[in-house]
């Protein structure tokens, strides 16, 4: 018997004509819709006049449930695999059913459509050329912070996701550590009826939500611009290097042997060696 297929199917993330034709054909046509919240999706469903099965299939029952569905499959069964927005997988149950399903060389289709991380970057009017996807920001400011901390120096547009519980503290612990100047962009209640874009540097971003309590509703994708590359910056081991040199060798040869050593640019070098000097 054919193996059936596993279709994963984006829904949308707020306006309910963002849903595609083809995910409809698809949920209108498979034997079971796997949803992440059945309850959820039922209205939706109903709206688009589809009356497919449904289970639930959500971070709590996954592993157990994997099982029959992966029976289910390798009998020729096909299920559509939903979350209750945007695309399955992204901050969202499905990962472990995808890659069983791989492993058992059962089929996966993409059936692609809105997330709300490409729907932000879309209209943020930051580099999209290479962007960081961090899902949701650790929910304690210790923990957050750290994580920011590892991400300062990253030279790609930042995304996260974040809740209105939490959307105040994040930007103040984004300001504090990428610094208040840091270009970022706050994407609220992406394709509903109070979607809002609101670009500022962070510490202008921070005061902005304060003074508004209406922008700390809803749902939240959270824009950070990439650090900006110092091209004159000298790394501390080249610099640790060039200082050992100057202590035994005149400065053009110290600068000369350094940026053979450390791959540095032997003129920027010269430029710090005679700044090193300069102080003594
Ligand atoms: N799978 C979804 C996707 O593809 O975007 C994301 C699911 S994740 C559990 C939910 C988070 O996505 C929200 O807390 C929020 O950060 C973001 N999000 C979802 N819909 C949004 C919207 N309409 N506007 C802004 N952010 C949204």
């Amino acid at each position: 018997m054919d193996k059936g297929c596993l279709y994963v199917v984006a829904m949308p993330i707020g306006n309910r004509d963002d849903i595609t034709e083809r995910a409809k054909q698809i949920l209108a046509s498979v034997d079971v819709i796997a949803a992440e919240d059945t309850r959820h999706s039922r209205p939706l469903l109903q709206f688009l006049g589809i009356d497919t099965p449904l289970l639930a299939l959500h971070e709590h029952n996954e592993q157990k449930r994997m099982g029959s569905l992966i029976e289910q499959l390798t009998a020729g069964g096909t299920i559509a695999l939903i979350s209750d927005a945007g695309t399955p997988l992204i901050s969202d149950p499905g990962f472990p059913l995808v890659r069983a399903c791989q492993q058992a060389d059962i089929r996966v289709v993409p059936i692609p459509g809105p997330s709300a991380l490409v729907c932000a970057l879309s209209a943020a009017g930051l580099p999209t050329d290479r962007f960081l996807f961090e899902g949701f920001p650790a929910r304690t400011g210790a923990a957050r912070r750290e994580q920011f901390t590892r991400l300062k120096d990253a030279e790609m547009t930042l995304i996260f996701y974040e809740s209105s519980h939490r959307i105040s503290d994040c930007l103040t612990d984004m300001a504090q550590v990428f610094g208040e100047e840091r270009p970022a962009v706050v994407a609220r209640e992406l394709t509903k009826l109070h979607e809002t874009i609101l670009s500022y540097p962070l510490g202008q971003l921070v005061e902005v939500l304060s003074k508004d309590p209406h922008q700390q509703k809803g749902e939240f994708v959270v824009l950070v611009a990439g650090a900006v590359r110092n091209e004159d910056a000298i790394e501390p081991e080249t610099q640790r290097i060039l200082s050992l040199l100057l202590e035994e060798l005149p400065t053009k040869q110290a600068a000369v042997l350094a940026s053979r050593i450390t791959g540095a640019k032997k003129n920027r070098l010269y430029q710090v060696a005679l700044e090193l000097a300069e102080k003594e």
